[in-house]
């Protein structure tokens, strides 16, 4: 099955086009025909695609909206020039949709149907600033590819399902759950399925035998325990803005701080949440940038204090949370790193990794340096009694997978 995945975001839209059914499933034999993604719409937008044959290109376009956007990527994917082979509409056989809030509602990727679109616009306070790009994704493609190409909705929050009560409610007053679903509910659940799975499959374990603490660091940060294939705690929560230390993210704060800061600083609360989402975590500690890159490029070459203190403090709050999640799951088999920060920074990894060596983890620094730029390995030397791994996320082909499992009528497992 050719599967056409949409991840829409307020001015981004990125694609894959995916093969996939029982047997790439079963041999990991799924092919990305053409992956891209498109900036600024809404303007002269910017478009970079990857075909198969790992060449890229990077072109403009006067999109004015989602639904030009998605227009084009239907009139790319299917020319001569994306290198897919495929010609028309009718070879776009499904469509697989990243929507990041699923309530409590959606625990499982889920066909789109009217009623699925109510409920995902019923989501739309809990997930403001995702869901309504995400429905309007959905929308378009509905519109340039018509009825009878199924649409299938991923959610961020369904791995999180699993989360027993205790990790997913605040100790706030219990009619706020009840009224108004106040709760946590954890965010790159696709993501943490994706890194779980394929470490299972790496090292040859069964889903039920293990413990592992999966870390999503990329410009969002996530901590996740699994057990037994099952999350059972995460460090986001009501919102994405709870637990790591992110790009221009908070994480944990208290949330006396917010009342203080707006009267203080004379804003409204809106004011503050913004700030928290979009002002802080390294940017706003560093008040130089969100990109690790540049922060460890400062920190090394210009000794910049406040660059240094931003990786430190994004450092331990990972570490606090690896001890916490070992606690959680009393044990673990491996920490498995991912995420554009996960994947490319060794240096990092081992900031993350020193002060574990209580609960069993020694590096390789030489393999540690080795594992960039996609590469997935274990870099925990041989008798390191907790493994420490790097293992790529890879959300389009778990949302493939699920869109054709969905539409065959396959149970989804994770
Ligand atoms: P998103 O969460 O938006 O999907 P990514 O997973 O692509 O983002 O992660 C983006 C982050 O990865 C950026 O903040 C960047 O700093 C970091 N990153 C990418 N490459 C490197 C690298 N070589 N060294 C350190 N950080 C990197």
């Amino acid at each position: 099955m050719n599967v056409l995945v949409l991840n829409a975001g307020s001015a981004t839209l990125k694609f894959q086009v995916l093969v996939t059914d029982d047997h790439a499933i079963a041999t990991d034999t799924d092919r990305a025909l053409v992956r891209g993604q498109i900036e600024r719409i809404g303007g002269e937008s910017v478009v970079s695609v990857r075909r198969a044959d790992g060449s890229t290109r990077t072109r403009t376009a006067p999109l004015r909206d989602l639904r030009a956007a998605v227009e084009w990527v239907v009139a790319f994917v299917t020319s001569e020039d994306s290198g897919t082979g495929l010609v028309s509409h009718a070879d776009l056989h499904a469509v697989g949709h990243r929507v990041v809030h699923g309530g409590e509602l959606f625990q499982d990727s889920v066909r789109i149907t009217e009623t699925v679109r109510h409920a995902i616009e019923g989501m739309i306070e809990l997930a403001p600033l995702h869901n309504p790009h995400n429905l309007r994704g959905i929308e378009a493609a509905r519109a340039v590819l018509g009825d009878s190409v199924p649409q299938v909705a991923v959610f961020d929050t369904a791995f999180h399902h699993s989360l027993p009560e205790h990790a997913y409610l605040y100790a706030i007053p219990y009619p706020l759950y009840r009224r108004h679903r106040v709760r946590r509910y954890g965010f790159h659940g696709t993501s943490h399925r994706s890194i779980a799975w394929r470490w299972r499959r790496l090292t040859g374990r069964t889903r039920d035998d293990v413990r592992i603490i999966t870390l999503h660091l990329g410009n969002g940060c996530s901590a996740c325990a699994i057990q037994g294939g099952q999350s059972i705690d995460t460090s986001m929560g009501f919102t994405p803005l709870e637990g790591l230390v992110m790009g221009t993210r908070s994480g944990d704060i208290d949330a006396a701080v917010l009342d203080y800061i707006a009267s203080k600083e004379g804003l409204t609360l809106p004011q503050v949440e913004l700030l928290l989402n979009q002002q802080s975590g390294l940017l706003g500690i560093s008040g130089l940038t969100n990109d690790m890159r540049d922060l460890l490029a400062e920190a090394h070459e210009h000794e910049d204090r406040r660059a240094r203190l931003a990786i430190e403090i994004f450092c331990y709050r990972v570490r606090k949370y690896i001890g916490a999640y070992l606690a959680v799951l009393g044990g673990a088999d491996a920490i498995v790193f991912a995420g554009g920060i996960g994947e490319n920074a060794p240096e990092i990894r081992a900031r993350i990794c020193e002060g574990l060596a209580w609960a069993g983890v020694t590096i390789d620094a030489a393999a540690n340096d080795r594992l960039i730029g996609g590469r997935e390995g274990r870099f925990s030397t041989e008798t390191s009694a907790l493994a420490a791994w790097v293992v790529p996320t890879d959300e389009e082909l778990l949302i493939a997978r699920d869109t054709y499992r969905v539409v065959a009528g396959i149970e989804p497992p994770n």
